[in-house]
């Protein structure tokens, strides 16, 4: 896939059929503060409204998606060759099957979404490839993603997947049905599966925690209608079962913030807030 580069207005006769444009998408908002170009009036109010509340907000979107590709590029050490990207986003210049693709050519992907701008980018964008499909599905309903047709013929639940659930599960307002919809998804996993997953969170700290009630008001009180900041224990219990890989050479295994997850390389400056309020792992099904 190549970066998406088309600018577009909330104007009716630019709007792709079955998009509803007085309506912001959260894959649109979050492109859009990751640099990318497909984004409404709409979603530009309420990125607005987020950087009024959190002028570092962008932030919490650039650690995510770092994690997410420093987390693609170790799971190439394994020899699974299978990835299932759950809630994948809009195509960027670096997506999924473009990092595990370069170490192995026949590694295959399948893209799960279901905002209708990602999946018509996403297929146009990735139709020449066999080995990755995007597929138009609920992620918050595993068994009908883990039972899609599409699914099924791209990958083998009966041998070592790689699971991504990277930046989606906050959006899950019901705190008793998130680790619910997780354990689901593990259980349908072979041994030997690997999780990469990352989840807003409320530090809990008299610094960070308004930083996180202050995105979490905006998302989750306004048009969004979702985007929960959890407590680390919460947070915790969605990766629970799962051996974790150690996040850096100083912390124990876990989870720990996106941008200290084996970072590239030494950082000029500190994290902001922001930053702090976002966390990731990588966990082993044993
Ligand atoms: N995983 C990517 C990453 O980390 O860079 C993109 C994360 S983006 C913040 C969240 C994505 O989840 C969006 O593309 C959104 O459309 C998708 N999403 C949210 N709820 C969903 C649902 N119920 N079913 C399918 N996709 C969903």
């Amino acid at each position: 896939m190549t970066s998406h580069s088309t600018s577009r207005s909330a104007s009716p006769s630019q709007v792709p059929v079955g998009v509803d444009p007085t309506r912001p998408s959260i894959a649109r908002v979050y492109g859009a503060f990751l640099g990318g170009k497909v984004v409404y009036e709409v979603d530009r109010q309420v990125m607005a409204e987020i950087t009024a509340a959190v002028p570092e907000a962008a932030d919490l979107a650039r650690g995510n998606r770092g994690f997410r590709n420093r987390a693609c590029r170790f799971l190439t050490q394994t020899d699974i060759g299978q990835f299932l990207d759950c809630g994948s986003g809009l195509p960027t210049a670096e997506n999924t099957h473009q990092i595990v693709q370069r170490h192995n050519d026949e590694a295959r992907v399948v893209y799960v979404d279901n905002d209708p701008v990602v999946l018509a980018h996403g297929r146009a964008l990735l139709e020449d490839d066999f080995r990755v499909r995007m597929v138009d599905a609920d992620i918050f309903e595993p068994r009908r993603v883990v039972e899609n047709e599409t699914v099924r013929a791209t990958i083998d639940f009966t041998v070592p997947v790689v699971l991504l659930l990277v930046g989606t599960m906050h959006y899950v307002c019901d705190d008793a049905a998130a680790p619910r919809i997780m354990r689901e998804y593990i259980d349908a996993l072979a041994p030997g599966s690997y999780v990469v997953f990352s989840h807003f969170i409320d530090p809990e700290t008299p610094e960070l925690t308004p930083i996180a009630k202050r995105v979490e008001d905006v998302l989750v009180n306004g048009p969004i209608g979702a985007g929960r900041f959890r407590t680390r224990a919460e947070v915790m219990a969605m990766v629970d079962g799962l051996e974790m890989v150690a996040p850096n050479a100083q912390d124990p295994p876990g989870l720990s913030v996106c941008a200290e997850w084996w970072p590239d390389g030494p950082r000029i400056g500190g994290l902001s807030g922001a930053a702090r309020c976002i966390v990731g792992g990588v966990g082993r099904k044993p």
